[in-house]
């Protein structure tokens, strides 16, 4: 690794409107289910993983890659896509955001006859009260919560609060690049000072990079293109990895419902219309039923349209079976080693990359 790395096919996809992009989640941390979310999804033809900006997240992610690619000529006999491995992305945030958070409570204030409505609504099940090593109900699992909050307003006494944390991207930064191929900056309306920080410590990295995304999602009280315009003037005159822009329509509710798609395209049209240099990506919402979105919305696919989609808590909650199954095999928790869950979790990727990328490739206007 290292380097400006030459990535055609990836560049092609974006071209297209076909660039798929499987995102881990910037604060789940939980390394097997990240390592099995990056062989099923590099083996369905993703173009890219997302992961968490931290060593221990993108060793396990690229792990995962490792092990696909030893698995691809398995996989193309079987009638998987002959795709060269996605790309590896790490996300940073410029300053607070829903992204980079943790939920927490004390499980011991916890009265005996609660119903547990926290556990239930978590969908990473990063909620348990089996007792842990010190004997203490274990509460809120660390590395598995990503930080959707939904726990937050279901416990009847107020118990549940989010800690958010901020990267520390200088200190980062020097020991993940050799590892990674893209970087994401998460950045919200009004945070310029914040962002101008955090580029100040990519800046010196970014010729080291395929490819800078920067994720923004919509303000109602803020003109967030005007942000995005004002980001792009700073950006693009440093820049030789090819920009992207991820309009985050509403983050991580891919999985709550076929309308969470809309505020993606919403926000995905505005972007478009604004003209920023670079491709533009959707997410936020993201799901099975995107694509279909897409094509009623009319949007142009491609360069100077949509260019992809990026899936997260849809995408992992696909794989969320695949992944309790592989836990119950404690010590043999590999997902290679289970030929018959491997090929069934690639499936289930597949059923998603396919679903965008023949899809889009039949709706590209002709030329
Ligand atoms: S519901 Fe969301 S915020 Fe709460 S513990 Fe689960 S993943 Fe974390
Ligand atoms: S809902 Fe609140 S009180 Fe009930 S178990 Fe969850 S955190 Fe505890």
């Amino acid at each position: 690794m290292g380097g400006v790395k030459v990535f055609p096919s990836q560049i092609q996809s974006l071209e297209a409107g076909t660039w798929f992009k499987a995102i881990c989640g910037a604060s789940f941390q939980h390394l097997p289910a990240i390592r099995t979310i990056a062989i099923a999804y590099a083996l369905a033809g993703a173009d890219c993983i997302d992961v968490a900006a931290d060593e221990a997240t993108i060793a396990a992610a690229r792990d995962g890659l490792r092990v696909a690619e030893r698995l691809r000529p398995e996989a193309i006999e079987r009638g998987f896509p002959a795709a060269p491995p996605p790309l590896l992305m790490a996300s940073f945030n410029d300053a607070e955001d829903p992204h980079f958070r943790k939920a927490y409570f004390d499980p011991l204030v916890c009265p005996p006859r609660c119903p547990r409505p926290c556990e239930r609504v978590c969908p990473a099940d990063a909620i348990d009260f089996e007792l842990g090593a010190t004997g203490k109900p274990l509460g809120v699992i660390d590395a598995r919560c990503y930080g959707c909050g939904r726990c937050v307003p279901t416990c009847p006494i107020g118990a549940i609060d989010t800690r958010s944390f901020v990267a520390k991207p200088k200190r980062v930064i020097g020991a993940i690049i050799s590892g990674i191929d893209a970087i994401e900056i998460h950045t919200r309306s009004g945070s310029e000072a914040d962002f101008d920080r955090l580029w100040q410590a990519i800046c010196p990295w970014v010729n080291r990079l395929s490819l800078l995304s920067v994720s923004c999602p919509d303000s109602r009280d803020r003109d967030a293109i005007a942000y995005l315009r004002a980001l792009a003037a700073k950006i693009s005159p440093q820049l030789a990895p090819v920009l992207l822009w991820q309009a985050d329509g509403r983050p991580m509710s891919g999985d709550l419902g076929k309308g969470a798609t809309v505020a993606a395209v919403r926000f995905g049209r505005k972007v478009v219309a604004a003209g920023l240099p670079g491709f533009v990506q959707l997410a936020g919402g993201t799901n099975d039923r995107t694509v279909t979105k897409l094509q009623e919305a009319g949007l142009r696919l491609g360069r100077g349209g949509i260019s992809g989609v990026a899936y997260g808590s849809f995408a992992r909650k696909l794989l969320a079976p695949i992944c309790d199954e592989l836990e119950a095999h404690r010590g043999r928790d590999r997902l290679e080693l289970h030929p018959e869950l491997l090929w069934r979790a690639v499936r289930l990727a597949h059923s998603l990359t396919a679903s965008l990328k023949p899809a889009l490739e039949e709706a590209r206007p002709m030329p």
